[in-house]
């Protein structure tokens, strides 16, 4: 691994972490001097579109998980409970036979495939068709779906097309009013705060919605500090004052939309007094919000998982995506609508077939003609390919009943991300086989039969997409060290050793992304147009991008929405809402990130720059929270829900409501905050309530 080092100079790579990819190069400044001196590296920002040349501090230290002595270096197999070092043909002819066994006695539904959001286009794209062509089993998903899938499912009934943004990044600048709903961008994607500035230093009103005083409402001029899982009403109450002030785009409305006066109609039944007293939040500052935005020329609303991570978050992101249609602002500069992904590949992630239902180009797995084109893609019959899977909770489910016996888990951390991990973490141990492609030997990795050691960012080569739909390629820097190989290959590997590698004999990743241009051309998210040489030309595309000619479309909905009939749809019916506190459950739990950390902490609590800034898990709360329950200030607590127990350490700020704790969610153990997290699922998209689950506190005291 030192010679692998040495001279490292690597031009221009990407950061792994979150959904902006923010370009970057990383040189080495001195070698490692063994018992002396670590290595030392220079990581600048390097100018592109969406970051301008910005880094955050995850950014900046993203090289030291790479050169992580943790790092995974060759395949590890289990034997006699332990796991040891093994050969890669070992590990992947062990995987074949076992899997073939399975399916023999079981079915071929017997194995499944869990991805994740990390993952580049193309191996996103060969996951999906690993699973249905070299495998034939309906059970893929991955953890996306407690990511995207709320905004996702929202933006498609509503829109007929899921993106996240609908508009550049750089018109953020050029709103007049934004609305932030539950995303916390000052500490998740960092290197966008500037264009929110911009926007306020041009006069622009920022509106945070967030049950929490945090970084991102430091900059608001109006915080809703609403309580959890009341989103979707609050929504509904701007709009009836929107309605009221007579601020409704009556031209827009007529002409590119569907279904306002029956909307209309509903909310003539909303009581403005005691939709604010549910939400708890003042009705003047509702009506200030909301007047401010209906007056506004231009404006803009974003929502993250602060509103999708509800057992109604599919619906709580449509009564947002209401105010944009009632007030017109969308399919024009300076407007619009953004679901501000997390993962890396959030985007391009749940494009191209890692969804239980979807097929690349977001084509419905359930439809006869994209089921057709799909299988004269892939060369196989369309009734070879197998139907509809669940969600990764359900997968959960299933396994724990043992319907799935065999697991293959790449680029995911289910065992710390899902909910209810009681239940996860028993059904992965009664798997007759556990297969876990990470880098580290991650919690999941810990339970694995065989763990297959892969490559890191700056070792191999794809593209991503970032959130505002723009596809960048990201090109290989370093030599893969020791016997770490990209997560593609071991797939085209293991499908060979399973007699189906043809359609698996892939050279290289621009291979995959030319078949994946063919899979998602004339679907929603068209690529075709979009190739590797246009990509290191123009630094990255928009798609949608039909051909060679086309220049993507960075700002959607110009003059029709993607619905057959070009309009939008508005969304009546009300939202579930949420209130299951008691006597034994009187608080409110919500989980979030934090700044140094991304997703289950399995990347970022080896890098030692930023674990450092957060070495353990804490519980934020109230002082007021922790007088009722005599909590002192960094004493450990243990929080309890109807499902499971988490301890962590107490943090008391006054920048939360009383009645709620915020955890974040990058540990595992027993400091994993979803051990208490509901496993209820949204009822359209199938989101977990992440954000919204009963809990009481009480101090760790030995007495
Ligand atoms: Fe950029 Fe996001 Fe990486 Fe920070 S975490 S450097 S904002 S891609």
């Amino acid at each position: 691994t030192e010679q692998a080092l040495s001279k490292l100079v690597v031009k221009e790579t990407q950061c792994p972490y979150c959904s902006v990819q923010c370009k970057m190069s990383v040189e080495e400044l001195a070698a490692p001097v063994a018992g002396q001196r670590r290595a030392e590296y220079a990581v600048q920002g390097l100018p592109n579109k969406a970051s301008q040349g910005r880094l955050c501090v995850k950014g900046l230290n993203a090289h030291q998980q790479v050169f992580s002595s943790e790092r995974l270096m060759q395949p590890l197999i289990r034997r006699q409970g332990e796991l040891q070092p093994c050969s890669w043909d070992e590990a992947l002819q062990t995987i074949a036979d076992r899997v073939q066994q399975l399916q023999h006695t079981y079915g071929p539904d017997t194995v499944g495939v869990y991805g994740g959001g990390s993952l580049t286009n193309e191996t996103a794209y060969l996951l999906g068709k690993f699973a249905r062509v070299a495998l034939g089993t309906k059970y893929i998903d991955y953890n996306g779906r407690f990511c995207m899938s709320a905004a996702a499912s929202a933006g498609s009934k509503v829109f007929g097309i899921d993106r996240g943004l609908t508009f550049p990044l750089s018109d953020i600048p050029k709103a007049e009013c934004i609305i932030l709903a539950g995303t916390n961008i000052a500490e998740c994607q960092p290197t966008l705060l500037p264009y929110f500035n911009e926007a306020k230093e041009n006069g622009a009103l920022i509106i945070v919605i967030d049950p929490r005083k945090t970084a991102t409402a430091a900059i608001a001029d109006l915080h809703l500090q609403v309580k959890p899982g009341m989103d979707a009403l609050l929504a509904d109450a701007m709009l009836k004052v929107i309605m009221e002030a007579d601020l409704v785009d009556s031209a827009f409305v007529k002409q590119r939309t569907s279904g306002y006066e029956q909307l209309a109609q509903q909310m003539g039944n909303l009581q403005l007094e005691q939709a604010a007293t549910a939400c708890e939040v003042e009705l003047d500052m509702i009506r200030q919000a909301a007047i401010a935005f209906g007056n506004a020329q231009t404006g803009m609303i974003m929502t993250a998982r602060g509103v999708e991570q509800q057992t109604d978050g599919h619906m709580a992101v449509r009564r947002f995506l209401n105010l944009v249609l009632a007030t017109g602002k969308i399919g024009r500069t300076g407007c619009g609508y953004g679901a501000v992904t997390g993962q890396g590949n959030g985007q391009g992630g749940r494009e191209h077939g890692q969804k239980a239902d979807q097929l690349p180009g977001y084509r419905s797995i359930e439809n006869a003609e994209d089921r057709a084109y799909i299988a004269s893609v892939w060369g196989v019959e369309p009734e070879a390919l197998p139907g509809k899977g669940v969600s990764a909770y359900e997968m959960m489910e299933r396994i724990h009943e043992q319907h799935i016996r065999a697991l293959l888990v790449m680029g995911s951390n289910p065992v710390v991300s899902n909910p209810n991990v009681r239940l996860v973490e028993e059904g992965l141990r009664k798997l007759d086989l556990l297969v876990v492609a990470d880098m580290f030997l991650s919690e999941t990795a810990r339970l694995a039969d065989i763990v297959l050691p892969v490559t890191a960012y700056m070792e191999n080569e794809g593209t991503l997409t970032n959130l505002e739909g723009r596809v960048l390629l990201r090109e290989q820097g370093r030599a893969a060290p020791g016997e770490t190989l990209d997560d593609w290959v071991i797939l085209c590997r293991i499908a060979t050793k399973l007699g189906k590698g043809s359609g698996f004999d892939f050279d290289k990743a621009e291979d995959i992304f030319n078949e994946l241009r063919v899979a998602s051309r004339g679907g929603k998210a068209d690529y075709y147009g979009i190739t590797y040489e246009r990509l290191r030309k123009e630094q990255g595309v928009y798609w949608p991008c039909p051909s060679a000619e086309h220049q993507g479309e960075g700002l959607l909905f110009r003059e029709r929405f993607a619905h057959t009939d070009g309009k939008a749809a508005f969304t009546l019916g009300s939202s579930l809402g949420w209130d299951d506190v008691s006597d034994e459950y009187p608080l409110i739990l919500t989980n979030g990130r934090i700044l140094p950390h991304y997703l289950t902490g399995v990347q970022t609590r080896r890098s030692p720059a930023l674990s450092a800034r957060e070495v353990e898990n804490f519980v934020e709360l109230h002082p007021a929270t922790a007088a009722r329950h005599r909590i002192r200030d960094g004493e450990w607590v243990e929080i309890t829900s109807a499902y499971g127990t988490f301890t962590v350490r107490s943090r008391i700020r006054e920048s939360i409501r009383n009645d709620t704790l915020f955890v974040p969610m990058h540990w595992g153990g027993i400091q994993n905050v979803n051990r208490a997290t509901r496993p209820e699922l949204d009822p359209v998209c199938r989101m977990p309530g992440f954000k919204t689950a009963a809990v009481r506190i009480q101090p760790l005291r030995l007495v």
